[in-house]
């Protein structure tokens, strides 16, 4: 049992041999927790989608339910349910794929600020259903070496987050640059999250406030997926945030201008 600590207190080879073993058996046992507590997270993220559907097919098929208006909003729970479905496992499945280095980026010269024009173009429809204000402010920065895609993946999902979090004020997002470091900002006036919870948002399936985040669709990924992308393209990612005043996430990448 590789869990068990070996108790040969030596100064000499073997006794650093037995540290180094010592030393893996703890990364193990380490790594095992870890993945048994990501899989008892799969398996109920999963399990709960399952559960609504066959609640409802359940009782639409004993025909226990006679009013059409009712029939239609269980239909409606059990397709929305489905869809929550794939969105989590293909979240998953993107995840993994980053995690084993198995995505293929398509780096170049890029102007980001043509990218954060399109990414507010996709989410603009959804703030303005929220009365939600979406604004920008770009400074002249030079190109950014990254994989376009995957650079509007990020931004769009840290837009949906700001948009579904944030109840009413605004959105904004700007563009500058410090020195070789080009900075994309994204901030709201949502509720912020509590300064002993910042540590763990990036992790898969951590959520500040589970019910509420599943009912406004969220998976608990995204913001793991977010990490993986700007890591994976050279950048960084900060959050700051003040409960009840907002957040801002910060995603910063190496200038990639050749001529400059
Ligand atoms: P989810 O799919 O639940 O949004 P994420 O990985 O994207 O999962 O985010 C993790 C958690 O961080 C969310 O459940 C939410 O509690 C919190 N969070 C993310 N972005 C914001 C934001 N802009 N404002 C407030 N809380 C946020």
């Amino acid at each position: 049992e590789l869990d068990t600590q070996l108790h040969v207190p030596s100064k000499d080879e073997i006794g650093s041999l037995v540290q180094a073993i010592n030393d893996l058996a703890k990364e193990l046992k380490r790594y095992r927790d870890t993945r048994s507590e990501f899989f008892a997270n799969i398996s109920h993220e999963l399990r709960t989608p399952v559960t609504y559907m066959q609640g409802y097919a359940n009782i639409l098929s004993k025909g226990y339910v006679e009013d059409e208006a009712e029939q239609q909003k269980y239909l409606h729970i059990i397709s929305e349910e489905s869809h929550r479905l794939t969105v989590i496992i293909n979240d998953l499945f993107e995840l993994a794929k980053m995690e084993e280095g198995k995505i293929e980026l398509n780096m170049k010269l890029t102007d980001p600020a043509e990218i954060i024009r399109q990414s507010m173009d996709k989410v603009r429809l959804k703030a303005h259903e929220k009365e939600l204000e979406l604004s920008s402010h770009f400074e002249k920065v030079s190109s950014f070496y990254i994989d376009p895609v995957r650079f509007e993946q990020i931004l769009l999902n840290l837009l949906e987050n700001a948009i579904r979090y944030t109840a009413t004020g605004s959105i904004r997002i700007t563009l500058t640059q410090e020195g070789r470091q080009g900075i994309v900002a994204i901030s709201d006036s949502g509720p912020g999250i509590p300064k002993d919870e910042l540590p763990y948002i990036f992790e898969r399936f951590y959520r500040v406030e589970k019910s509420r985040s599943r009912q406004l669709g969220g998976t608990g990924l995204g913001l793991s997926i977010v990490q993986h992308l700007v890591q994976l393209q050279g950048g960084k990612i900060e959050v700051d945030s003040q409960v009840g005043r907002g957040t801002v996430f910060k995603v910063m990448f190496p200038i990639g201008d050749l001529n400059s």
